[in-house]
């Protein structure tokens, strides 16, 4: 495998925990967790991992100023955020939307962590993101461009090698259940299971996507980050498992599924799940498992990959109680 450069401030490994109250209220399977909400960098989640081999790439290409996009709560915005206050970067985030009136959760963080930050007000995403780049380029603040939620192969490859961190931690679980967005961590995690030789069947809860979009994105991710880490594997759609049952109302949209994983994973285990994407991961393993879906004996690992400053978002905070 190719060397990476990397900046080392994660705080890894990341526990695997018992969870054996839910796993009994639940009638088994076994089931576990991995605290990836716990890997440092301002409240922890997983753009922590990816952001140590971009951050790295930025450092190398002399950028002075981190550049990413996301919603007005983005997890992976507000770590960017604190990953640049950290090594010495500006950064600017394009979230989406209008500029809020109420600023809490992750926005209050981002402006905590000092990020400047510019409304997309009607325009697409991209094309705010380009133009902001574009813009920092001119103003010769040597933009360095991070991709929504951080998933190129550089930030993937971080996944990639967070399997071979759970196999040195002796886990061997037959699933491995998480919330997938912009396909950054699962496509890492089935190009490490290959790596690594890891036999867990690893199965996303998409989040705002169709399993067959997302599917093919996350092949053609793997694919390409395998090739970045020389260590060429193609992977097809029909080699990744993607559950698109649960995307509810879109994106970020609470229903009943998410508030009862985050109340059951509270009062049970003493876990804060976050609404937007490990509450709705969550809620769908459980009807997985009220659905027979896995088999009696097996072991369910769920990859925690954070996002509970959400919680206090003044969108999310009223209807969560
Ligand atoms: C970004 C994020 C995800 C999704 O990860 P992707 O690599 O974008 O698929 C899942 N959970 C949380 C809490 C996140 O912030």
């Amino acid at each position: 495998m190719k060397s990476l450069a990397r900046l080392h401030y994660a705080h890894l490994p990341t526990p695997i925990e018992p969870m054996p109250r839910i796993t009994k209220a639940l009638g088994g399977p076994d089931l576990w967790i991995k605290r990836d909400d716990q890997t440092g960098l301002a409240l922890g989640g997983n753009k922590t991992r990816k952001l140590e081999f971009l951050v790295a790439d930025a450092r190398e290409k002399k950028a002075r100023t981190l550049v990413t996009a996301g919603a007005a709560q983005s997890n992976h915005c507000r770590q960017t955020a604190a990953a640049a206050a950290k090594f010495g970067f500006d950064c600017i985030l394009v979230l989406a939307g209008e500029p809020a009136d109420q600023v809490s959760g992750n926005l209050f963080l981002d402006h905590i962590l000092g990020a400047e930050i510019v409304w997309t007000r009607g325009e697409t995403r991209e094309h705010v993101l380009q133009n902001t780049y574009l813009d920092a380029q001119n103003e010769g603040r040597q933009p360095y461009l991070i991709p929504y939620g951080g998933s190129n192969p550089i930030g993937a490859a971080a996944y990639a090698l967070a399997m071979r961190e759970l196999k040195e931690q002796g886990a061997q679980p037959d699933w491995i259940v998480f919330p997938s967005s912009s396909g950054g961590t699962q496509a890492g995690m089935v190009l490490g299971a290959r790596m690594f030789d890891l036999h867990a069947q690893i199965l996303a809860i998409s989040i705002d996507e169709k399993a067959d979009d997302l599917k093919q994105r996350v092949a053609g991710l793997a694919t390409e980050t395998a090739d970045f880490l020389d260590e060429p594997q193609e992977f097809q759609a029909e080699d990744i498992l993607v559950n698109d049952e649960f995307l509810g109302g879109g994106y970020g949209v609470l229903s009943d599924l998410e508030r009862e994983a985050i109340s059951l994973f509270a009062r049970y285990e003493g876990i804060l799940l976050d609404p937007v994407y490990t509450g709705r991961a969550a809620g769908g393993m459980i009807k997985l498992i009220q659905a027979g879906y896995f088999t009696a004996g097996s072991t369910i690992l769920f990859w925690h990959t954070g996002g509970a400053p959400a919680l206090f978002a003044d969108r999310y905070l009223p209807s969560l109680i």
